[in-house]
């Protein structure tokens, strides 16, 4: 693991013709403002794109032909010095049933033929040891992936 100051935009838009050459492949559509400045965050830039690449790749695999993944990012200020960056990834699939949404951060868990189930339970502990965290919300017609990472600098 090697820890760097590093720009998030540059992560995102790094993976985004990976991303984009999957959806084309499946008519999907990718919603991604590459214009956007971004905060820089404390990580290994690598594991950090394994990040995007899996949640972004899970909301692939959940969505059928026409199906739109919107990437977007915000930035809350806390009162004080902390500030966090919030990225969502949000795809037009079925949802998430509950029982899986209870423990699909666990290894090994996967309702997919040839899944490993190891996606999400690496993604979480990658995000974890930066400080982060990753929540989802899930509903019929759509599950949103929420990754927050502390960071420090004022851009949007
Ligand atoms: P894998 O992709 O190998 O199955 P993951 O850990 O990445 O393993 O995901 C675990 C499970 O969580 C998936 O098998 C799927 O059931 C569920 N899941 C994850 N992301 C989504 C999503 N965007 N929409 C619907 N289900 C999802
Ligand atoms: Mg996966």
């Amino acid at each position: 693991i090697v820890y760097d100051l590093v720009d998030l935009g540059v992560v995102l838009r790094e993976i985004m013709p990976i991303v984009q050459s999957e959806a084309l492949l499946h008519g999907m559509t990718i919603q991604f403002d590459s214009e956007r400045l971004f905060p820089k965050v404390v990580a290994d830039r690598e594991m950090l794109k394994q990040v995007f690449l899996n949640i972004c790749k899970n909301g692939l695999e959940a969505m059928s032909s026409g199906g739109v993944l919107t990437v977007s990012g915000r930035v809350e200020r806390e009162n004080g010095f902390g500030r966090w960056v919030h990225i969502d990834i949000h795809d037009s699939g079925p949802g998430i049933p509950p029982a899986i949404m209870e423990k699909m951060f666990d290894p090994f868990v996967t309702t997919k033929e040839s899944g490993t189930g190891l996606g999400l339970s690496v993604c979480q502990r990658i995000i974890h040891d930066m400080g982060g965290v990753i929540r989802a919300a899930s509903k019929e017609g759509g599950t949103t992936f929420t990754v927050s990472i502390p960071c420090s600098f004022d851009e949007k």
